[in-house]
Order: C-alpha cells, then sequence, then structure tokens
C-alpha cells in the first residue's frame, strides 16, 4: 500500500462516526474537527458524524461538546473506550444503550 494522505483522496473513503461509530462514506459524513481549526490539516486525523449525530449535536452548546470530547480523552484513548466514555457522557439522561464487550 502506497502512503498517501487520507484527505488526498475522497472519494469512496469511509469514515466512522465518532459519536455513534456507525461507518458510513466520508462524502454523507460531516467533517468534525474536536480541535476547532479544521483549516489546520498539518498531522491531524479529522473526526467524522453521520447526519443524525451531528443533528444531535447541533442541539447542544459547542461548548458542551468540546468539554465532552475531552472528558471523553478523545484522542488519548482507544476509539472503543473513547466511543464508550462520549456515549455515556452524551446520553446522561437515558440509560447508555451501548454492548458489553
Ligand atoms: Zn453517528
Amino acid at each position: 500500500m502506497p502512503s498517501s494522505t487520507p484527505w488526498g483522496r475522497d472519494a469512496d473513503q469511509e469514515v466512522t462516526c465518532i459519536a455513534c461509530g456507525e461507518t458510513l462514506a466520508r462524502e454523507d459524513a460531516r467533517e468534525y474537527d474536536k480541535h476547532g481549526d479544521r483549516w489546520n490539516r498539518e498531522d491531524k486525523t479529522f473526526e467524522y458524524l453521520c447526519k443524525p449525530c451531528d443533528r444531535a449535536c447541533c442541539h447542544q452548546p459547542r461548548d458542551g461538546l468540546e468539554a465532552t470530547l475531552v472528558a471523553a480523552d478523545a484522542g488519548r484513548t482507544d476509539r472503543k473506550t473513547f466511543l464508550r466514555r462520549f456515549c455515556e457522557l452524551t446520553t446522561d439522561d437515558t440509560e447508555p444503550n451501548w454492548p458489553e464487550s
């Protein structure tokens, strides 16, 4: 496999929603940059949200989402743990319906 920048070829690329873990076509995903400056693409891995989660996130203050991502150790823990924490943090008022491993 030749190494290439992941954003060099957008077509037919699949991404994973950071909120629910759903895999979807990149063109159908909303780009989410937890660092807040999506124009600086150096040495960064972009996060993606599927449209339902993107809508859900828009219902809460942006600052709250950032805090939630930080609290969930975004980028500092493995993806499975992060997703689990993120879901728990974003569903305070409902029982997290996450399959036990
Ligand atoms: Zn999602």
